[in-house]
């Protein structure tokens, strides 16, 4: 028997059928896929990080530079809930779908490399990573595992072990440009999907919130879940406003196992 309401099973069915009939499928993912991984959604206003601090102002490119050690403050307690988070079962679903061949590729605003600890192979990150950290003078490229335990533990700021200056993490800050190789492979992915899920984001920041449009212009499908309303929302062919962990679970068994 399903758990879910008959109008909400028969979309998860409907959905499904989408994702088998698709030769193309990608996944846009945002913040609200890793909320029920215990990260809160630090872009939104609200949500304790965001309000003791202007973002805007604090994970900034140019407070970086000016004053790493503010910037280090605030990163902390965000870090220590990234660090030690766990893929839900939302993203151990894509990284089921993709191994299955039933999805090509996730975009996502996320930088909690969720996604590629629950198993998914191509990741597109339109934001950065916590995976690594890179010096502000030599480049030098380092792992973040080595450095954030103590940096969480003790707010040891990260220094290069090359030349000693601070270790930038590989996350896109406020006044930064998007990676442009990342941009170029999702607008190609999202101009050449028939399907395209999108998971968890309001679809509020431009150009990513832009992407699921390319999409439709060229005739792929949209599945949306998200827990508010979103622009494209009138467009879509299903739209879940429900938890994530719970609704992407259904429709990959409803795709792998009918
Ligand atoms: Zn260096």
């Amino acid at each position: 028997m399903s758990l879910f309401p008959p109008k909400t099973q028969s979309a998860i069915d409907f959905a499904a059928e989408l994702f088998r009939q698709a030769k193309h499928a990608v996944a846009l993912t945002g913040a609200g896929l890793s909320t029920p991984s215990g990260i809160p959604d630090f872009r939104s206003t609200g949500t304790g990080l965001w309000s003791r601090d202007e973002p805007m102002e604090v994970a900034s490119l140019s407070t970086f530079r000016t004053a790493p050690e503010r910037f280090f403050e605030w990163f902390r307690p965000l870090a220590g809930q990234i660090f030690y988070a766990k893929p839900n079962p939302a993203h151990l679903s894509l990284a089921q779908l993709e191994n299955a061949g039933h999805v090509r590729s996730i975009i996502t605003q996320n930088i909690d490399t969720l996604h590629q600890r629950a198993g998914s192979q191509t990741v597109i990150e339109m934001h950065g990573t916590m995976q690594t950290l890179t010096c502000t003078q030599c480049y030098h490229r380092a792992e973040a595992k080595f450095y954030l335990d103590e940096f969480i533990a003790n707010g040891r700021i990260p220094c290069c072990p090359r030349c000693g200056n601070t270790l930038k993490p590989d996350v896109i800050l406020f006044g930064e440009q998007l990676p442009q190789a990342a941009w170029s492979r999702a607008q190609r992915e999202a101009r050449s999907c028939d399907l395209m899920l999108v998971i968890g984001s309001s679809l509020e920041v431009l150009p990513v919130a832009g992407l699921p449009m390319q999409a439709l212009d060229r005739g792929a499908h949209l599945i949306i879940v998200n827990n508010v309303q979103t622009y494209l929302d009138v467009r879509a062919d299903v739209v879940f406003t429900e938890d994530a962990a719970v609704i992407i679970p259904a429709i990959a068994e409803k795709v792998l196992n009918g």
